[in-house]
């Protein structure tokens, strides 16, 4: 038996699914062949981790709380669902009206006039971040220039988007 041969056949060998002849011939090999011995010792330990391993099954109720379906309908087990459809979920409705909210104060910030001291302040801070991460690149002794390119083209696309209100159109 070639080591190839022996490889496809070790998994069923360990799971005790081999005819006799051939579990004989899988043990010859075995005993000759340091190689696959090793595979061998390392799949039997892995299966045996395996093993170990509780299976974990979402409760009916996390399902029916996931999904805002009642207890017998979750019992079908719907494990998988399209991503679109879980979107459409009613228990979503409190996230949407958050970000609906989210929103709302956004668009205070950048479009109301009275948004600008808040911009102002999100302005600084944004500098204030990238001063840091600029200065602990150059402690590191890196690329200083290439970050302080970075950091203006974040602006920059910051300006372009209309997020920071233009007020450091200037540098
Ligand atoms: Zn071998």
């Amino acid at each position: 038996m070639t080591c190839q041969r022996i490889e496809e056949l070790l998994s069923a060998y360990l799971e005790g699914g081999l005819a006799a002849a051939e579990r004989a011939e899988v043990e010859s090999h075995l005993a000759a062949c340091p190689d696959c011995a090793a595979l061998a010792g390392l799949m039997k330990k892995t299966m045996a981790a395996g093993e170990g391993f509780p299976e974990i099954e979402p409760s009916p109720a996390l399902f029916a709380r996931l999904y805002d379906i009642p207890d017998a309908a979750s019992r079908k087990k719907h494990v998988f669902r399209p991503v679109f459809e879980w979107l459409t979920r009613p228990s979503l409705q409190p996230v949407y009206a958050t970000l609906t909210g989210l929103f709302i104060v956004l668009s205070f910030v950048l479009f109301h006039p009275e948004g600008r001291g808040i911009r102002k302040q999100i302005d600084i801070q944004l500098h204030r971040g990238i001063g840091t991460v600029e200065k602990l690149y150059a402690d590191a002794g890196s690329v200083k220039g290439e970050i302080k390119a970075l950091s203006a083209n974040v602006v920059k696309s910051f300006n372009t988007l209309g997020l920071l209100g233009g007020d450091e159109k200037k540098q």
